[in-house]
């Protein structure tokens, strides 16, 4: 796995984990005799309310999907730059770059100023 990505995961881990004490600090800090029930219900409240918030951003974050207008191979939204559209199968702007393969290159009969673009607009 990516080592950024790991460390932004565990980072993204560290800071739900601080959260979840905030909160209970918070509860003991106003009721210093609340109950442990009561504050394992919220903790349990605020981690279902974390990830249905997770789960939402999750969906939104899908690609929208279509086949290319120009070449016809399947493209999709990039996810850094949801306005801009490449090529599924490498990721790629260029039409004629997404034909390369290591055993025939590129398919010399697709201009190279072909981008992906969807048939439909979404
Ligand atoms: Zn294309």
């Amino acid at each position: 796995m990516d080592e950024r990505l790991m460390a932004m995961t565990a980072t993204m881990k560290a800071t739900g984990a601080a959260k979840m004490l905030g909160i209970a600090k918070r509860m003991v800090a106003t009721d210093p005799d609340v109950s442990g029930r009561d504050v394992l219900a919220r903790l349990e409240s605020a981690m279902a309310e974390e990830e249905a918030a997770a789960t939402v951003a999750w969906v939104a974050s899908e690609p929208d999907r279509a086949d290319c207008i120009k070449c016809g191979g399947p493209v999709e939204t990039d996810s850094r730059d949801r306005s801009r559209w490449i090529h599924s199968a490498d990721g790629s702007r260029g039409c004629r770059a997404a034909t390369f393969t290591v055993e025939d290159g590129w398919d010399e009969t697709i201009p190279k100023s072909w981008n992906a673009a969807p048939k439909r607009s979404v």
